[in-house]
């Protein structure tokens, strides 16, 4: 499907929309560049009431469906099948997600050892012991230390001194630990009670063998790391996370070191959209800015194909004159898998594929794209990344005041969380232009308005997406 700019252009496109009732239109040749169900399936239930000609119409003045946000969702995420796995040494592991299931092959700890320096007893020769009744036991031997095999073994009446780590010594049951007791040649005086199996730590109390100690899916933190260097585990497999091409488009956009003149606008896009992507967890390469040229972006495009994994591109994706992103795609025969979804701030977002990499059409404004990222391009980022969560946690929160809303598309208000006194209230940033930047600093929050919902009362009761710290 093209994007169509004549009548005569429409003429393929709308009978690519409508492929299954070809078979009706004879004599015209089909131009088919992708798979559009949804476009396909819009069209085709209203088939009965609208004519081709209409179509034609509302599709030239950019009013043809735009499909909502829980199936542009569905489709960024099915987008991507395949997930990629790469075998690495565990400290570069960390912060990536497990791509596969860890079982443990030791018990750990692998023997009975002290948890403190003391003496190693038998719990019930010190029963009833302190401070006015102290126990006196014999000294067996010579001390333990840790890491030493020991073939010690002691009779009631006795201890032996012992380590931290040091292998409990046959018979002995509890640790008493070097501050509870006075030593007194070769023998000791206990001056308080242990319980059996006290400031003793057993053999597999830890991890047992066999237990699935870490989980495919499951991010890598340093007390995972820890876990798998006591397994002897080296090498992990975990998931690629995805390398991210990001791409700015705007005759008006200046590199930011430049001196602003009434016309320019610094290019702020590339930097929050790389800084996104490196919160989300992923790696980025910027292109610099692109002029509304179709053979600049065109160029831009195919080297970023061939580093990247998805690409993003920011502006020229509306209906503009100078809004070339679709028209390159489509002659580079990009597969369209959505263009427009009924929201706000985002209207414009599109989406195609080549050799299957997802290519992002994000709107221009700064505040649309960012909005963009979070709620579309981070859940793939993550997806790709391995972990089952993709989303934001949601909050229960209510509306501080009321917020005018439209019914009929979603909006997503950027909002301030906060809590007080354990319920949490969310309020307006204040600022709400899809340009004006600031409205993200303060917000860390979005509040998703569905269409059905219009004019928000205070009081209001709803789960937001918590974006940022409280
Ligand atoms: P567009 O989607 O290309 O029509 O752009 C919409 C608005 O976003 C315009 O006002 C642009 O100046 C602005 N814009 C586009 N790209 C950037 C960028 N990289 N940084 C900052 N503003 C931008
Ligand atoms: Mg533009």
């Amino acid at each position: 499907m093209g994007r169509l700019q004549t009548e005569q252009d429409n003429v393929p496109g709308l009978l690519y929309l409508l492929s299954d009732v070809s078979s009706q239109v004879t004599g015209t040749e089909l131009h088919i560049s992708g798979g559009c169900n949804h476009f396909y399936a819009a069209l085709h239930d209203n088939l009965k009431i609208i004519n081709l000609i209409t179509v034609s119409i509302l599709f030239k003045q950019g009013l043809f469906p735009m499909i909502p946000v829980e199936e542009a969702k569905r489709l960024v995420l099915d987008s991507i099948s395949k997930l990629e796995i790469e075998r690495m040494p565990i400290l570069e592991s960390l912060g990536r997600v497990l791509a596969q299931d860890i079982k443990a092959t030791d018990d750990i700890p692998v023997y009975d050892n002290s948890a403190m320096d003391g003496y190693a007893v038998i719990a019930n020769d010190v029963k009833g012991a302190d401070e006015s009744y102290p126990v006196r036991l014999v000294i067996a031997g010579g001390s333990i230390p840790a890491g030493k095999l020991t073939g010690k073994k002691i009779d009631p009446g006795y201890c032996v001194p012992i380590m931290t780590g040091g292998m409990m010594p046959e018979g002995a049951d509890a640790v008493v630990i070097k501050e509870d007791v006075q030593r007194d040649g070769k023998s000791i005086l206990v001056f308080r009670e242990v319980m059996k199996g006290e400031n003793v730590r057993y053999r597999g109390e830890d991890i047992k063998k066999g237990d699935i100690v870490l989980r495919s899916h499951n991010s890598l933190s340093p007390a995972s790391v820890g876990v798998l260097a006591s397994l002897g585990i080296s090498r992990v497999k975990t998931f690629r996370p995805p390398v991210i091409g990001v791409i700015v488009t705007g005759n008006e956009l200046i590199e930011i070191n430049k001196k602003l003149n009434k016309a320019k606008v610094r290019d702020s896009n590339s930097y929050t959209l790389s800084a996104q992507v490196e919160t989300a967890g992923a790696r980025y390469n910027r292109y610099g800015i692109v002029a509304d040229d179709e053979a600049l972006i065109r160029k831009n495009i195919e080297k970023a194909l061939k580093e990247n994994d998805i690409i993003l591109i920011s502006g020229g994706t509306s209906m503009g004159e100078y809004d070339l992103v679709r028209d390159t795609l489509e002659e580079m025969n990009a597969d369209l898998i959505f263009w427009r979804v009924s929201q706000k701030p985002g209207r414009p977002l599109t989406l195609y594929r080549i050799e299957g990499k997802p290519i992002f059409g994000l709107p221009g404004n700064p505040v649309s794209v960012m909005v963009c990222f979070e709620m579309y391009v981070r859940p793939l980022i993550r997806k790709m990344m391995g972990f089952n969560e993709l989303f934001r946690p949601l909050i229960k929160a209510e509306a501080l005041h009321e917020f005018r809303n439209k019914k009929g598309r979603t909006s997503f208000a950027r909002v301030v969380l906060e809590n007080k006194d354990g319920k949490y209230f969310f309020s307006s940033t204040g600022i709400n232009g899809a340009g004006m930047l600031t409205s993200m600093v303060k917000a860390n929050a979005i509040a998703c308005f569905p269409p059905d919902m219009g004019y928000v009362k205070k009081g209001t009761i709803m789960e937001v997406h918590k974006i940022g710290c409280l």
